[in-house]
């Protein structure tokens, strides 16, 4: 089980607060609050730190603020925010309110493109990226066929939207990064953060020659980690930021163009699990739950390890306690 200690300024902990009411828990003494995500645990203290506590707690954490090396020692890093490194190309200092990269409000009544993921926080399944184009002129038949922020729906909701959303004109890219490729990459040393990044650019970069020349008035990116930290994954792999990018927490519950991309990635994920559940013989589980490690240990016992790196992103702490159902 990893932890990530950010110290980070009362007003980001008090829009943490409200971007995690979903998932609130009650709070510790002292604490502002706390929250549990299918990745990792959040408690947030008046004195501003903020412990991000599980099996991938840089998932969440790196919305927030960066954090050094992952502490391997019983003293969680503290990031010091009075003296911070000079962030990516042009000096970015790391804060989640970087107005550089938000969306003009004018963004969510024009014609724009969205870019969602799904499956980062589940053991068992593929990545899955998609970036959708929705012109100004459909967003009153996309709200008809109910698309909205898909963790506000159901898997059967999402798949019966996704499939509707199939016969209207909307050009969009989707990529699915499969475990096999997942595990290469993350052994030669990517972040989730940066297989994300690399994705979230390929699908738009693919949609916008697909629409061309029709060009959109702006590209709006879910947030899952600082612009500053998405532009220096970029910039490892000679990529630039498109132009008229921005970036926002919870975008899709403010773009319906990112909340199709949020169904239609999620009901991409969603298909990729049926057809693992159908490969292993038995129902592969959502998520990072006790549920996944039981599965995991099944999936060990009738298809052997060497089928980890073909179902799970082997590097969440669910693999070792796997062994205990082996
Ligand atoms: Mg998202």
């Amino acid at each position: 089980m990893g932890q990530i200690v950010l110290q980070l300024p009362l007003d980001t902990i008090q829009q943490m607060k409200v971007n995690y009411s979903r998932t609130e828990k009650p709070a510790p003494p002292g604490a502002i609050f706390s929250a549990k995500t299918p990745s990792c645990s959040i408690t947030a203290y008046k004195s501003g730190k903020v412990l991000f506590q599980g099996k991938a707690p840089e998932t969440e954490a790196n919305k927030w603020g960066t954090a050094s090396a992952p502490p391997k020692g019983p003293k969680p890093g503290v990031k010091d925010h009075k003296h911070p490194a000079p962030k990516g190309p042009a000096g970015l200092k790391p804060s989640v309110n970087d107005h550089r990269y938000a969306p003009a409000p004018t963004l969510f009544s024009s014609s724009h493109i969205g870019s969602d993921e799904a499956g980062t926080g589940d053991f068992f399944g593929p990545i899955t990226v998609a970036s959708v184009y929705v012109d100004k002129s459909q967003f009153a038949l996309l709200k008809e066929l109910g698309v909205k922020d898909s963790k506000l729906l159901k898997d059967d909701a999402i798949q019966r939207i996704a499939k509707d959303l199939m016969h209207v004109e909307l050009p969009y890219s989707l990529l699915v990064m499969r475990n096999e490729r997942y595990n290469q990459l993350q052994q030669r040393g990517w972040s989730q953060g940066k297989m994300k990044t690399m994705m979230h650019h390929h699908a738009i970069q693919n949609l916008l020659a697909k629409i061309a020349p029709t060009q959109p008035e702006g590209i709006l990116i879910d947030q899952f980690q600082l612009p500053s930290t998405y532009i220096k994954h970029l910039a490892t792999e000679d990529e630039r930021l498109q132009q008229n990018v921005s970036f926002m927490t919870k975008a899709e519950s403010h773009s319906l163009a990112v909340a199709a991309a949020s169904i239609i990635s999620r009901a991409s994920f969603v298909r990729e699990m049926d057809k693992l559940s159908k490969q292993a013989g038995f129902t592969i589980p959502k998520g990072a739950s006790a549920a996944v490690d039981q599965a995991a240990g099944r999936l060990i016992r009738t298809h052997g390890r060497q089928a980890l790196p073909v179902f799970t992103k082997m590097h969440f702490a669910n693999s070792a306690k796997a062994e205990k159902f082996v």
